[in-house]
Formats: C-alpha cells, structure tokens, sequence
C-alpha cells in the first residue's frame, strides 16, 4: 500500500496547493494598460467609481464606500452605526480574530457567545440570550462556507432595536434567501484581501442601503476633505474583471464542493460545514476557505498531526481560528452564553484553502483520497512524530488570514 508523504511516500498532489492569484490573461491586459496610459500612478481615473457602481449594483444596495481592508470597514461600519464607548456588541466566541479587535477600536466591548453545532456559525439562540442593557448591535460573520441565517437575526434584531454589521469578507456573491451575503445587515463588509476570492493585495468595502448611516460613513471616511484609508484606482481596475468572474467562479467552486460532500459523506471524523445545514434553493454558497467539523478521536489523529500530513500531500490545509475566550482577557469581553460549541471549533476546525476548488471536480476529489491515506496510516503517523517531536502548531504557509 502506498505509504502518506508525510512517512516518505508520494504526495497525492506532487505539485502543491495552487498558487493565488491565479492566472488570468484580463489582469495582465489591466497592468499593461495601466502602464501603457499611465493612470496607476492617478487620484483619478474612473475605476473606483465603476467598481462602486458595480458593486451597488450587484448587491441591491444604495451606498457603497472602498477603503483600504476589511478590518477597517468592520471598523468604519461600528462607527457609522455609531457604536461608541460603553456600548456592547455581541458576536461569535469563534470569529475572525480582527474583529474583536475592531470592537475595542471604537471603545466598545465585545460579548461573546456559542456557534451552531451544525455548521460552527454564529448561534441565534446565544444571540438572544446574551442581551444586556448595553448591548447596541450584533456582529455577524459568515465563515468557512456556511452562513448565519440573516432574515431571522434581522427580524429579531428590528424588535430588539439592535444594529447589525454583516462579515461577508468571506463569501462575497453568496446568496442567503434570495439576496447576496453583505446586503443583509444595516452595513455589510467585504474585503479585497490577498487571500480573498476578489483580491487587490489589499482592499474592503462597506454596503449600506440607509442614507443616515451613509452620511455617517462619509464622515468618518472624509476628514478634512482627505480620504482616510482609501483603495487605490490601480486596485478598482484589478477588481473589476474578477467581479464579472465571480458568479461562474463561485459555481464552480459550489460544484466541486458538492462532489466532496458526497465522496465525504458517511467518512468518520470528518465533516464539512456546510454539509451540516445544506443551503436551501434560494441560498448559494461562497468558499474562501472550506470549513471541516474535524473529530481527532473519531479520525484517530490529532488535529496537527492530521494538517501536517495533508499538508505533506499537497492540500492547503489549516488550523481554524483560536476562540475569542481562549486568547483574550477576561477584562476584554462579557460571555453572553455557554461556550461550549464554540470551544470545539477551536480545537476542531480544520480549514481547505479556496484555490483548489477552481480546479476540476477531478482534482478536488483526490483531497479524498489523500484523506484516506492518511486515515490508514493514522498510527503510523502518530507513532512518527512522538519520534520526531512535536507538529508545529499554527504553520501557515499558503493560506494567510
Ligand atoms: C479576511 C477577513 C476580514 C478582514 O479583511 P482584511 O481585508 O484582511 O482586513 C474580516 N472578516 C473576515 C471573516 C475575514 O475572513
């Protein structure tokens, strides 16, 4: 039987994860053309305007603001809803890292609560009950390929008089219900990061269909006349032809994923988000990483353990992120309810960088037979690194953010 690479035998995928960007003969048109005319170098030149307008467009929303990362427009959308000192806001123990930090840059505090046992999204049940006094708006993030259901939490969120920012930094084009993630909240955020599925290096935005909220934005955006935190022309104009890509890509990307929910289905240990609470007909998915439910007893290795030899045959895997409760101080934050599927997602999430998911169905299916390989082997590869010492815990070549 053919032995795992990480114990000396073939990798799966001898040639790696593959790279991100990819290539695409319309960026290299757009650097050509930026060089040849000479506007890269501009204030001016139309592109942010278009992509704006793009953007406005796709997601039914009267008011889009670019800046310079997804972090700061979390940051800017707190502040145009005008979260300040004292106020809480309520979001997932196991969330993007950043977006703790955003919470404490306009003064307020975070308060922290459970995920769904499904899928490891944010948890409606924990939302309210977390409610305090303070509490002035939820934060509500779309993570790894499952969703947080937004109709429900905006009802509920009317009723309770509470704001909502929605994290669509990782599913932009995904539809909940009918309408695109980012639309939903009374702000959407998407990020244009390197890592992202609509990338300029660096880059965010801000969605918002209410005009007061709007005006608030602008300010905060606007001082002095001067943009703070601005995205570059250069970086509209790369923007723009992955934005007419991004329907069929996310297609694409959907297709190969259902074919490894179905390879997957009935494998121990093993389970993707989104197979936990599968989309309905109006929803559509978007993956910027695919999220994996990984079960070390279950599988028979421990979580590093089981990174590293896929690793070693060619996948793009990493460890999830660490729960809020786990790295922060307790002075930092309230807990708003248990947390105890939020404490498994921080022990158990296992995350499938995206660029392979634009490969064929082919492709994406030998992840599967890597897995397995490995699955064989599991005391092998145990017995191997109490050899070897310990795995590198959190090494993150190829899959930043
Ligand atoms: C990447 C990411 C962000 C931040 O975006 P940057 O552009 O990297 O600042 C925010 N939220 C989530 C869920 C993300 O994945």
């Amino acid at each position: 039987m053919t032995l795992p690479a990480v114990l000396g035998g073939n990798p799966v995928r001898p040639q790696g994860p593959p790279a991100w960007p990819c290539t695409d003969p319309d960026i290299l048109d757009v650097l050509q053309n930026a060089y040849r005319e000479g506007w890269w170098g501009r204030y001016q030149a139309g592109f942010c305007e278009r992509l704006e307008n793009w953007l406005k467009e796709y997601h039914h929303v009267e008011h889009v603001f670019l800046c310079g990362s997804g972090n700061y427009a979390v940051e800017l959308g707190l502040r145009a809803l005008g979260i300040d000192a004292g106020d809480e806001v309520i979001l997932a123990d196991y969330d993007y890292p950043g977006n703790f930090l955003s919470i404490h840059a306009v003064g307020a505090t975070p308060v922290l609560v459970n995920v769904e046992p499904s899928d490891w999204n944010l948890s409606l049940a924990a939302v309210r009950e977390a409610i305090g006094p303070k509490t002035k708006a939820i934060l509500a993030s779309h993570l790894h390929g499952g969703c947080v259901a937004m109709s429900q939490l905006m009802e509920f969120a009317k009723e309770r008089g509470l704001s909502v920012v929605e994290d669509a930094a990782q599913c932009p084009g995904a539809m909940i219900a009918g309408r695109r993630a980012g639309s939903w909240g009374y702000v959407g955020v998407l990020s244009f990061g390197g890592s992202k599925l609509l990338t300029a290096g660096r880059g965010g935005a801000l969605l918002t269909n209410n005009a007061q909220i709007a005006q608030r934005a602008r300010n905060h955006l606007l001082r002095a006349g001067n943009i703070v935190c601005p995205l570059s022309e250069l970086q509209a104009a790369l923007l723009l032809p992955q934005c007419e890509k991004l329907d069929e890509r996310n297609e694409h990307r959907w297709k190969n994923v259902q074919a490894l929910i179905e390879a997957l289905r009935g494998s121990i240990g093993v389970q993707l988000f989104c197979a936990g609470r599968l989309p309905a007909a109006d929803d559509l998915p978007a993956f910027y990483k695919v999220g994996i439910q990984y079960d070390a007893t279950a599988f028979g290795l421990s979580r590093e353990r089981f990174i590293r030899a896929m690793r070693a045959e060619g996948f793009a895997l990493d460890e999830g992120f660490e729960a809020a409760h786990r790295t922060r101080s307790p002075r930092r934050f309230r807990q708003g309810s248990t947390l105890t599927e939020a404490e498994g997602a921080h022990a158990g999430c296992v995350m499938l960088h995206h660029p392979l998911l634009l490969e064929s169905t082919a492709s994406v299916l030998e992840l599967v037979v890597a897995l397995e390989k490995v699955r064989q082997h599991a005391s092998e590869i145990h017995a191997a690194g109490e050899q070897v010492g310990a795995f590198p815990s959190r090494d993150r070549q190829g899959a930043v953010d």
